[in-house]
């Protein structure tokens, strides 16, 4: 009997095999204000923000600051006290609780997986809810089960017979089963060890660069914030938006010193962790080539942005640097006196080659391609010009395509 769930299941099947995802939709917080009866003052006050669709908004703050208040008044598990918010363009409060959560995926830290249901079992919960034929229901998880990296083999396990990040790739899982446009995620990765936390994280975002749904996260933790945002909302005590802006503003210039002290010290750092080399305008070192004459090394030397030459071979992979000793021979050697090391790649991590350029203690490193070929020179110097840089504003990626820092 076709019913009015079959037709927006429909939609969903037809959107799944046309590319993997349902349409992402936008979420605007209009002074979303929300008061606990009996509480002296809002546990969210007047709230107001647009989460655009596709992208990864975090909620970031100290305990008791409103997080899971704010993103849990987007489902209606907590009832809006005044103003408003819209999914897709239409307020939550026109549709009821149980549409909205068949709409709208939801993860929590401790999973809330139904103990004495298979994994199969918890993620079908809301296509079973939706009335979807047995066959869709196991072709689709099946499809889930691959998407967040589990064994099919776990298909009848119980979620106690599952590792802590197991049980989370199911919540994700059992969260994306209806192809919802927006994802609610209340600090997920909270009870798993840091090592699998980093793990879940990483693969979050490879998830999130295939199925691009509107994401809203809740972390207390200002490094999973920065990893995992596109945008990153700050909330202080009462509930009150603090900043709302991409990584890379929010610590070029944090509004006000609530931000700036919860941000950290750390801050250019954390903006070195953003990039990648490729990102940076890299110099250029005068080229010599093993048998060249050194008086034509010299001459390069003159006016070069770097007052040192560097050996490539014949495919153009870095030998060294010439010394001073070195140009006082006829031609230049096949083993320069200084070594090519710490050689970097453009896609490093910044941070990481700063560290790299750091611990080698030299001045230079080159910067080579996939292919091993010369790319360019990095320095300490040329970081910290870029830091201090408008440039620096503009070198920013969605979340899903930022380098992941695995090392
Ligand atoms: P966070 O997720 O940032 O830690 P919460 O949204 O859970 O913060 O809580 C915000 C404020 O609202 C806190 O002061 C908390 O004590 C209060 N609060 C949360 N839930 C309730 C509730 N169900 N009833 C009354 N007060 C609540
Ligand atoms: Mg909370």
């Amino acid at each position: 009997m076709p019913g009015r769930y079959d037709r927006s299941a429909l939609a969903v099947d037809q959107a799944t095999r046309d590319g993997g995802s349902a349409e992402a939709t936008q979420v605007e917080f209009r002074a979303a204000t929300k008061r606990y009866a009996g509480a002296e003052r809002d546990a969210v006050h007047r709230l107001e923000l647009d989460v655009p669709a596709g992208e990864i908004c975090v909620f970031v703050g100290p305990s008791g600051c409103g997080k899971t208040t704010a993103m849990r008044m987007v489902n209606r598990m907590v009832e809006i006290s005044e103003g408003d918010i819209l999914v897709g363009g239409r307020s939550v409060r026109e549709r009821s609780p149980a549409q909205l959560r068949r709409e709208i995926g939801y993860v929590i830290q401790q999973t809330g997986l139904y103990p004495h249901r298979t994994v199969a079992a918890n993620i079908a919960t809301v296509p079973r809810l939706l009335k979807w034929n047995r066959a869709r229901i196991e072709a689709r998880v099946e499809e889930l089960l691959e998407l967040v990296s589990l064994d099919a083999e776990l298909r009848d396990r119980y979620p106690a017979q599952l590792s802590g990040g197991q049980q989370q790739r199911v919540g994700v899982a059992r969260a994306l089963a209806a192809n919802p446009g927006v994802m609610l995620m209340d600090e997920p990765f909270g009870a798993v060890d840091p090592i699998n936390r980093e793990r879940l994280q990483n693969e979050f975002l490879r998830l999130q660069a295939e199925v691009r749904k509107t994401i809203l996260f809740v972390t207390h933790d200002i490094d999973e914030a920065i990893k995992m945002g596109d945008r990153i909302a700050i909330l202080r005590e009462g509930g009150r938006l603090a900043q709302y802006a991409t990584p890379a503003e929010l610590l070029m210039a944090p509004a006000d010193q609530f931000v700036e002290g919860f941000v950290g010290a750390d801050r250019a750092l954390k903006r070195l962790s953003l990039m990648r080399v490729s990102d940076i305008d890299l110099w250029q070192a005068p080229l010599a080539f093993p048998g060249q004459s050194t008086s034509e090394v010299r001459a390069k030397l003159d006016g070069a942005e770097i007052s040192h030459a560097l050996v490539i071979d014949s495919d153009r992979r870095p030998l060294g640097w010439l010394s001073e000793a070195d140009l006082a021979a006829d031609t230049v050697p096949k083993r320069p006196s200084t070594g090519p090391e710490p050689v970097l790649e453009l896609d490093d991590v910044m941070r990481d080659a700063l560290s790299d350029v750091l611990q080698a203690e030299t001045l230079y490193a080159p910067v080579v391609d996939a292919q091993g070929r010369i790319a360019g020179v990095l320095s300490v110097e040329i970081i910290s010009e870029f830091l201090t840089s408008a440039d620096a504003l503009e070198e920013e990626h969605p979340a899903p395509e930022r380098p992941l820092a695995e090392r």
